[in-house]
């Protein structure tokens, strides 16, 4: 694209503005002034030609400058913003319309001219008025028309007869309701298209967030953690930074159901994942991953951080009392694998699935870390590891 002269893009946002929104008012505010433009032409061509007083020709012009210039300031200094149409689209097409009248009291013979100019009026704001406005403008034009009709006959009754009048306001004022009814009906399908963009945009937001969100916790679903991963996954590959993945079950779940009932059970879900919304990182990332299995992803952490942060989930979840069941002791057992050089994430999974399994088997409430996740700090882990805070902290000194 060639490039701007340097001096087109400051003048542009003097002419604008720099708000991209009023950008586009503004510019449409000017694509009017085409019409101003065509009124001009004839109004001097007229004068020139003798067809319309010198002075009413200035008076003419001088009004259109006013509305255009006024129109123009009033969007441009976003003093239109707060309305419901920041383009004035109303106003200054009746405006306009009003112009014309005048252009039409003033232009003898010529006058049947003016009606072009109103019909071009109607059809540029009809893309942007309400149905119910296109019809007010069209009837608010007609009766324009037949007051200066009248006012021409009774003026001039000599050159400007009842019957010329007649005909100019039939003529006249049915091809505008006309115009009028084809711009209702055209700004009705506007307006229909409209919200029918809406409502499928907003079908679109649901089912995107069907696809990705469990309904039950909000938490995201497998598919979209399964998604997140696999780009976490290459991303530490290529960077050469640590990603670490727990699977976290409840423990003993189905007593839960059994003994206090489903309803119970899914509050029993939702507040744990609550708990781990709050006891998380920002950048650590939780999926439900299926029936009473989590997953929680943590990014650019080592399986010796992971493992605090799991610590500090376990012990939250210890805490956690449910709503009218305050029996109810709640615990969870976890398996966390930290990702090996060239690792899949089916192969990361598996680990951290083997984990849990050591978890649960160990005695549940508690988290175990895949012995391959602590190979590049300490060769010798192949089994899984069962930990706690205490093993953390000799990890850690064993690190440091
Ligand atoms: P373990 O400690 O070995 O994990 O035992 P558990 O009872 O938690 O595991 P098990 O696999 O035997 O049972 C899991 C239960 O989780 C069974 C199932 O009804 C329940 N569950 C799965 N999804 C939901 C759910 O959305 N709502 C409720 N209320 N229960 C669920
Ligand atoms: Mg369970
Ligand atoms: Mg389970």
């Amino acid at each position: 694209m060639p490039q701007l002269p340097l001096w087109i893009p400051p003048l542009l946002n003097v002419i604008l503005g720099r708000d991209p929104r009023r950008r586009r008012h503004v510019l449409f505010v000017l694509a009017t002034g085409q019409l101003y433009a065509v009124s001009l032409a004839v109004t001097l061509q007229s004068a020139s030609l003798g067809l319309l007083d010198a002075a009413l020709a200035q008076s003419l012009v001088a009004a259109s400058f006013a509305v255009f210039v006024m129109v123009y300031a009033l969007v441009r200094t976003g003093w239109s913003a707060r309305l419901t149409d920041p383009v004035l689209t109303f106003p200054h097409a009746l405006a306009c319309v009003a112009l014309c009248m005048a252009a039409y009291l003033a232009l003898g013979s010529q006058r049947g001219n003016v009606m072009i100019l109103v019909a071009q009026t109607i059809v540029a704001a009809m893309f942007r008025l309400r149905p119910q406005q296109v019809l007010l403008l069209g009837c608010a034009s007609v009766l324009m028309l037949a007051l200066a009709v009248t006012g021409l006959h009774h003026h001039d009754p000599q050159r400007y007869t009842a019957a010329i009048g007649w005909l100019h306001l039939t003529v006249g004022g049915a091809t505008i309701l006309l115009l009028s009814l084809i711009a209702k009906w055209v700004a009705d399908i506007r307006v229909r298209i409209g919200r029918q963009a809406r409502e499928l945009q907003d079908a679109l937001s649901t089912v995107q967030q069907l696809a990705t969100t469990d309904m039950l916790t909000g938490l995201m679903n497998r598919r979209m953690m399964g998604d997140i991963l696999e780009r976490e996954i290459r991303l530490s590959h290529r960077h050469g930074t640590p990603l670490c993945v727990a699977l976290v079950d409840l423990d003993h779940f189905k007593q839960v159901n059994d003994r206090h009932g489903h309803a119970v059970g899914d509050a029993v879900l939702q507040q744990l994942a609550d708990t781990a919304r709050k006891e998380i990182r920002q950048v650590d990332q939780m999926a439900r991953w299926g029936g009473e299995e989590f997953l929680l992803m943590l990014p650019n952490v080592t399986a010796i951080e992971a493992g605090v942060a799991l610590e500090r989930l376990r012990c939250a979840v210890r805490r956690m009392s449910v709503a009218d069941r305050p029996s109810l002791q709640i615990s969870i057992s976890a398996g966390l694998a930290q990702l090996l050089p060239d690792e899949t994430l089916d192969g990361l999974i598996e680990r951290a699935d083997d984990a849990l399994y050591a978890a649960k088997h160990a005695g549940r409430d508690r988290w175990v870390a895949s012995g391959g996740a602590q190979r590049d700090s300490s060769p010798s882990h192949e089994s899984p590891m069962v930990m706690d805070l205490r093993s953390v902290a000799r990890l850690q000194g064993d690190g440091a």
